[in-house]
């Protein structure tokens, strides 16, 4: 699947808020971008080339990684597209360490594409052969597992609940021993009531210190003297599967003025336009250079994802711009020339009321915090 215009724009919002949240707005997570094609090496130890299979039909096993050859001649080698983002945490582990020094606990955070070659890919963006990660590894001491594995399930909890997921269809599920991955002593999977049923949106793992000791990694205790092996807890979120529950959360039909109207009520930190921009008439050029120079230039260079819309009558652009899930309409009128106020239109309600141009920047960036 491609995402167009306002596609990116959600996934790198609902990024942006998860980064925000989990890295910049934290003392004790590193951030990291590894590479897709590591060292086939790494997936020997980690377990995937012998266990990351899946059952076929037929009852066989048949290994989801993408399998690749890196090099020429002599020198090939076999690599995998990784399929998770979490190895290129564990083996850059010393290389954090030994840059920042972090005391227990801290946590490496890593936002990427991820690769599986799924058996059967369905259900529009829900399970894919390629899709995006956003996961945390955070590095403990054992006898501390179960009071952050609590932490990490109520941050996650939190973050979806920042973002505007219905939490109304957020079920958590306790994953029985059978069906664990390899790594973990306890997984929950958070499931989300999608329209094709109930189905996992995002997970969160106890890895125990399964991957730093195949990867012969240690850490150096200074507080508690001597070398120890760290425990890991893992929150695990899928940016697609966010975004597709997202999208069903928002997505309203109402009644306005006898007419079913469908949008999305995204909130407006994470709506891919936070706003648009119209002239009441495109024929008439003194509104259109007043709507251009004095309203969506300073907006769109303020916040970026503004949008321009003289197409079709006022409620035409209305209903896009619902559908688009814009919170507000911003129209330049004819009292707008002689009193510098314009109408801003709420996307929920309706409603309209008068705000002066040189407070609608204060005006928005209220409605985003
Ligand atoms: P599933 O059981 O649905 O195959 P999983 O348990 O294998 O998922 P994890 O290995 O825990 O998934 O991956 C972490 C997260 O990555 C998932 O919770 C999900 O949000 C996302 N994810 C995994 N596989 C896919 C996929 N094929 N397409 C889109 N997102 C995925």
């Amino acid at each position: 699947f491609d995402f167009g215009h306002f596609g990116v724009a959600l996934k790198n919002n609902i990024k942006n808020s998860w980064w925000k949240k989990f890295v910049d707005n934290r003392r004790d997570m590193y951030g990291l971008d590894a590479a897709i094609l590591m060292n086939g090496k790494v997936w020997e130890a980690s377990g995937h080339v012998t266990g990351f299979s899946d059952p076929m039909e037929d009852g066989k096993q048949f290994n989801v990684m993408f399998k690749t050859q890196v090099g020429a001649g002599e020198e090939v080698a076999i690599s995998y597209l990784r399929p998770e983002t979490a190895q290129g945490m564990f083996v850059n582990f010393k290389n954090t360490v030994d840059a920042f020094h972090p005391k227990l606990p801290f946590g490496m955070a890593q936002i990427g594409k991820a690769f599986r070659n799924e058996i059967a890919p369905r259900d529009f963006i829900f399970r894919q052969r390629e899709f995006e990660q956003m996961e945390i590894e955070y590095f403990i001491r054992p006898e501390d597992w179960e009071k952050y594995f609590e932490y990490w399930r109520s941050e996650m909890l939190e973050w979806m609940e920042e973002i505007g997921l219905d939490m109304g269809k957020v079920y958590e599920l306790e994953v029985p021993d059978a069906d664990r991955a390899h790594y973990s002593k306890r997984t929950i999977d958070f499931e989300f009531d999608f329209p094709f049923g109930k189905k996992e949106l995002f997970g969160l793992a106890y890895r125990t210190d399964f991957d730093l000791s195949t990867h012969k990694l240690e850490y150096i205790d200074e507080e508690e003297g001597g070398k120890t092996v760290p425990h890991v807890i893992e929150p695990s979120i899928g940016v697609d599967r966010a975004l597709l529950a997202l999208l069903i959360s928002a997505y309203v039909e109402d009644d306005k003025e006898g007419e079913v109207r469908s949008y999305l009520k995204f909130k407006p930190n994470i709506a891919p336009v936070i706003c648009a921009v119209s002239p009441l008439l495109k024929n008439k050029p003194e509104l259109v250079e007043y709507a251009n120079i004095k309203v969506y230039a300073p907006l769109k260079a303020e916040f970026g994802r503004v949008a321009w819309d003289d197409n079709g009558n006022i409620g035409k652009r209305y209903r896009r711009q619902d559908e688009i899930g814009t919170p507000f309409c911003i129209v330049v009128d004819f009292n707008t020339l002689t009193d510098n106020t314009v109408t801003v239109r709420d996307r929920d309600t309706g409603n309209q009321e008068r705000v002066k141009v040189s407070e609608l920047k204060y005006y928005i960036k209220e409605k985003i915090s």
